[in-house]
């Protein structure tokens, strides 16, 4: 199946907010088989809503909106689809007595006149149920089966009532008679650091392509670069198993650089060779100021592993508190390999952890010299007294400079912690 999504709201266009609707949708709707064709965004006006619907409507005959069904005058979503459909906006007893329920049990007083406003549905509309606020959706169809799903734009609703009403319905449709077997869109992503794009394609030869037919998509980003496997238009079965006979492949050629799955953060298989290991970590940060410890700790379950660390921004903390030598600092900078080394092993021993992560560079955008420009970050690992140190370039704003050097910091030592790792 094949259907459209509009998504409403003057603050999509103007860029204040971020299109999230429209993401989450394609994501639920491709698990389910449904294919997204085409995604539009339009304004508030009454005008621009019909005819980007309308258009949708004659394209594919099946459109999912987000936003404007709230109480407010710029809320015109419901009777500019009404009109398309030519059903006149009725006002509905029960969802306004909902409504006031609703309102009255958490506001005792008055109930805004303008809430009523979402009581008016249009004619022969279908209603899907919000268990998540207050702005019921609404489903129109026409006698040749064309039909509009009207989502709230809070994207917490809109998601609530995706899951619990409209999906189901969409579903159900799909697989209808005379639908055929049912098809779904699947995706598996492998998560791979410290290879680039090209290395990758040369590692897995017939020119980075797959066989079978597996689109394969490489998505760089600082977290590394991810591998994303895509079939569409099987049953799920035989879609998980092609999936799974291509990730096979994938890890057959290029495991040496996949650390995990699908959302899977570079902390957690950190933690799990140290836990294997029952080795403890400490961290001191420089230039990310507490981020890698941050990373570590998000892990649930980190608290077996990680003991904590120093935040070493100024040089007398590097000094005072994990024992750098001045000395160190003085000839080589705090932006060096012996600065970072010292600092690794400093935290080990101060803490009386097993692994010592250290993290010092030049986040940007000032600070930067010929020598060691932005983004020159030094980063070392102390495992049980053997240090490993590296140095990395990154080339981002200061936000994504000091995301990169946390990055390479776990990197770093999930290969110090990992034989056989590349
Ligand atoms: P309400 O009943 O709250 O008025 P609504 O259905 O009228 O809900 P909107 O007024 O369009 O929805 O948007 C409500 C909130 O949801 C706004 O803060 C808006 O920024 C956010 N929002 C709307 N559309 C999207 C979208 N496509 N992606 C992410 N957020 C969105
Ligand atoms: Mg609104």
């Amino acid at each position: 199946m094949q259907l459209e999504v509009v998504t409403i709201g003057d603050e999509l266009l103007l860029g204040f907010t971020i299109d999230t609707n429209g993401a989450h949708l394609a994501r639920e709707l491709a698990g389910a088989g449904v294919e997204i064709v085409r995604r539009t965004t339009v304004g508030d006006g009454a005008d621009e809503i019909a005819l980007a619907v309308r258009q949708a409507l004659d394209r594919t005959g099946a459109v999912i909106t987000t936003g404007g069904l709230g109480p407010t005058s710029d809320d015109l979503t419901k009777p500019s689809i009404a009109a398309i459909f030519g059903r006149e906006m009725r006002l509905d007893e029960e969802i306004l007595a909902a409504l006031k329920a609703r309102w009255l049990k958490r506001f005792p007083g008055q109930f805004p006149q303008s809430n009523a406003q979402q009581a008016m549905i249009p004619a022969g509309a279908r209603i899907l149920t919000n268990n998540h606020g207050s702005a019921p959706g609404i489903w129109l169809e026409d006698e040749r089966g064309r039909w509009v799903a009207m989502l709230p734009g809070v994207p917490r609703e809109m998601r609530g009532m995706l899951a619990d009403t409209l999906l189901p319905l969409i579903v159900a449709r799909a697989n209808g008679a005379g639908a055929g077997e049912p098809t779904v869109v699947r995706s598996l992503t492998l998560r791979t650091t410290g290879i680039g794009e090209s290395a990758i394609a040369d590692a897995l030869g017939e020119d980075g392509r797959l066989p079978a037919g597996v689109p394969l998509a490489y998505l760089p980003g600082w977290e590394g670069l991810d591998l994303r496997l895509t079939m569409k238009g099987l049953p799920p079965d035989e879609a998980d198993a092609a999936l799974e006979r291509a990730a096979s492949l994938l890890r057959a050629k290029v495991g040496r650089w996949i650390y995990g799955e699908g959302t899977t953060d570079l902390a957690e298989p950190v933690l799990a060779a140290a836990r294997a290991r029952r080795l403890t970590i400490a961290v001191a940060e420089s230039c990310t100021g507490g981020m890698l410890g941050a990373r570590l700790t998000a892990v649930a379950g980190s608290s077996d592993v990680v003991l904590g660390g120093v935040i070493a921004y100024a040089n007398e903390i590097k000094v005072a508190e994990l024992g750098v030598r001045q000395a160190t600092l003085d000839a080589y900078g705090a932006v060096s390999e012996e600065t970072v080394r010292e600092m690794a092993t400093g935290v080990r021993a101060r803490t009386h952890a097993s692994v010592g992560i250290a993290i010092t560079g030049i986040a940007g955008p000032g600070g930067g010299t010929a020598e060691k420009p932005v983004g020159t970050i030094w980063i070392a690992a102390d495992v049980d007294g053997t240090v490993t140190a590296k140095r990395i370039q990154t080339i981002g704003d200061r936000d994504e400079n000091r995301r990169r050097a946390a990055q390479g910091a776990l990197a770093l030592t999930l290969r110090a912690l990992t034989p056989g790792r590349a």
